[in-house]
């Protein structure tokens, strides 16, 4: 079993290479925004909740999704491996995750950590949302959404340094460029 976080700024590119991971080397994907935007869709009192923080730009609160991470979890229990996209966000949701890997006899192998600069990620997150129409893709739940990121999520580039864990992965340039660093880091731990 192979668990993979992709860890990156909002705009980093995790959902894509995530597709490329998984075509590959058969993971599981979770990507908690995808979960919470579902939940948002069908109304239900968990979406409802973390739309408020959502479209501020905030992060949900993390008793909140980790209850909701932990039964994502249980419905993958034959898997071959996990791909974590947009959680862990802050240390908290690491130690978190760390414990409910452990209790369930596995633990993170790599973390791939997609580096790009913030221009460009300013650049990709105003260009998807003129495409997708994703709501929290505006210029001001941007600049929100990255200073959390710099203030809440990079601080676990650290922590999972010190566990030996970070691939870091340089994010700019092509796809198929940046999959090639990703693969090389996940097999060299597989
Ligand atoms: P992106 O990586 O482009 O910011 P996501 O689709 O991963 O987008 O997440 C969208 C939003 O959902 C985040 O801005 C945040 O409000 C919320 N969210 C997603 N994952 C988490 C998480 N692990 N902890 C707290 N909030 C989260």
């Amino acid at each position: 079993m192979t668990n993979v976080v992709i860890f990156g700024a909002p705009g980093s590119g995790k959902g894509t290479q995530s597709e490329l991971i998984i075509k590959k080397y058969g993971l599981d994907h979770i990507s908690t925004g995808d979960v919470l935007r579902a939940e948002i869709k069908n109304q239900t009192e968990l979406g409802k909740t973390a739309e408020t923080y959502i479209s501020k730009g905030q992060l949900v609160p993390d008793d909140l999704i980790i209850d909701m991470l932990a039964s994502v979890l249980d419905s993958k229990k034959d898997s071959k491996g996990v791909i974590f996209d947009g959680f862990p966000r802050t240390i908290p949701q690491g130690e978190a995750l760390d414990k409910m890997l452990k209790e369930r006899g596995t633990k993170v192998d790599v973390v791939v950590s997609l580096e790009v600069e913030e221009a460009e990620l300013i650049d990709r997150l105003l260009k998807r949302g003129q495409m997708s129409g994703r709501s929290d893709d505006n210029f001001e739940t941007i600049k929100s959404r990255l200073d959390v990121y710099n203030g809440q999520t990079s601080p676990l580039k650290q922590y999972y340094t010190e566990q030996e864990k970070l691939a870091p992965i340089h994010g700019m340039g092509s796809i198929e460029n940046i999959f090639a660093g990703i693969e090389k880091a996940i097999d060299a731990v597989k």
